[in-house]
């Protein structure tokens, strides 16, 4: 359920309102709008007694939240969650976070080499896969640890934050040990062991869309990070198992990402990489993410695609990858001069 605080209402008010659900066993949690103060209130209701809160100073009602998904719902905390990394403010005005890097990290030189050219070209984050999600047993694997190391000496010379996936439970503590944001690959989205084992790091966490998830099948998985008590979460749509296989590894929901916004206060990343499995997809599905809303975007770039251990043939090449940077960035200032984005995401809930 929702407290709704009156306007106006002093901060004592609302740490009594707290104070007062404690006790009563629920964990709360209080979000600041511009007109009111809403305390969202999560657990069993044996002990609640509606009448002690609406008699408490400042409170002016009390509404459930509907969503299964609660404290991922945008009626629970309406303002947009920020998540930051390092000085980084995912998820606030400014849209254009790109985390760039090789789908695997496969030796120093590889990762040294794409990790200058994609900061070159703007992008703020530094992606790369240490512990590999393959199809196949027999497919490359990823280096493991060693590939962490090169990602934090990478991060050290480059001034990038790092995100790298975690595929186990048992990877978690060395995987956190180096990365800034761990990555849940969309076929680990509904571990739910795993989910509640990395929340746990209070660590940013980086959620992918399992390829045949429904929303709401996505935002409860979120849903189990955020009861853990970590908050810092970024969901990122990477696309579907569609009708298509031939054209396209993947089908990008891109109507995802407005539904997404309207539906959560968490920032939402669009991978196009994986989310075509194409590099000349890559471009314009990365700019139609943006435009819908997205507070930032995934891409996979390797200096030598047709080298590349996994994934090549969704790679940009950094010259690829620069001139789309461009675009993006020429993208995000038009809609940042029209308002910024939030028209777009549908949040709004009337028509105007
Ligand atoms: C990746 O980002 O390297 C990856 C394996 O992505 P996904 O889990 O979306 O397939
Ligand atoms: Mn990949």
């Amino acid at each position: 359920m929702i407290v709704v605080m009156k306007g106006g209402s002093a901060p004592e008010q609302v740490d009594a309102v707290v104070h007062e659900l404690g006790k009563m066993g629920f964990r709360t949690h209080v979000s600041h709008g511009v007109e009111r103060t809403l305390v969202g209130a999560i657990g069993d209701k044996t002990g609640f007694s509606a009448d002690h809160i609406l008699r408490l100073d400042g409170v002016l009602e009390i509404v459930p939240i509907r969503r299964p998904y609660k404290l991922v719902s945008r009626e629970a905390h309406p303002p947009d969650t920020i998540v930051r990394v390092g000085s980084l403010e995912i998820g606030g005005p400014d849209k254009l976070h790109v985390m760039a890097g090789p789908c695997s990290v496969e030796s120093r030189e590889q990762l040294m080499e794409t990790a200058e050219a994609v900061k070159q070209a703007g992008a703020t984050i530094l992606r790369g896969g240490a512990f590999k999600p393959r199809t196949s047993p027999y497919a490359f694997q990823g280096l493991g640890e060693e590939a962490l190391r090169y990602l934090a000496e990478a991060r050290e010379r480059f001034g990038m934050p790092i995100i790298t996936e975690v595929m186990d439970s048992e990877d978690v503590p060395v995987v956190s040990h180096y990365a800034d944001i761990l990555q849940i690959g969309a076929r680990n989205m509904q571990n739910f062991t795993l989910l509640r084992k990395v929340a746990r790091t209070g660590k940013p966490i980086m959620l992918k869309r399992g390829p045949s998830a429904t929303i709401e099948e996505f935002l409860l998985a979120a849903e189990y990070i955020l009861s853990e008590g970590n908050r810092d979460v970024l969901l990122c749509e990477r696309g579907l198992r569609g009708v298509e296989q031939t054209f396209m590894r993947n089908t990008l929901d891109i109507a995802a990402v407005p539904v997404i916004k309207r539906e959560s206060h968490l920032p939402v990343i669009v991978d196009p990489s994986h989310g075509t499995g194409k590099w000349y997809l890559v471009a314009p599905l990365a700019k139609a993410g943006m435009v819908a809303g997205a507070d930032g975007l995934m891409v996979e770039v390797h200096p030598r695609p047709a080298e590349a251990l996994s994934d090549g043939p969704q790679a940009l090449l950094p010259g690829t990858f620069d001139r789309l940077m461009a675009e993006l960035r020429a993208i995000t200032q038009a809609l940042a001069a029209a308002g910024g984005s939030d028209a777009l995401t549908g949040r709004p809930a009337v028509q105007a």
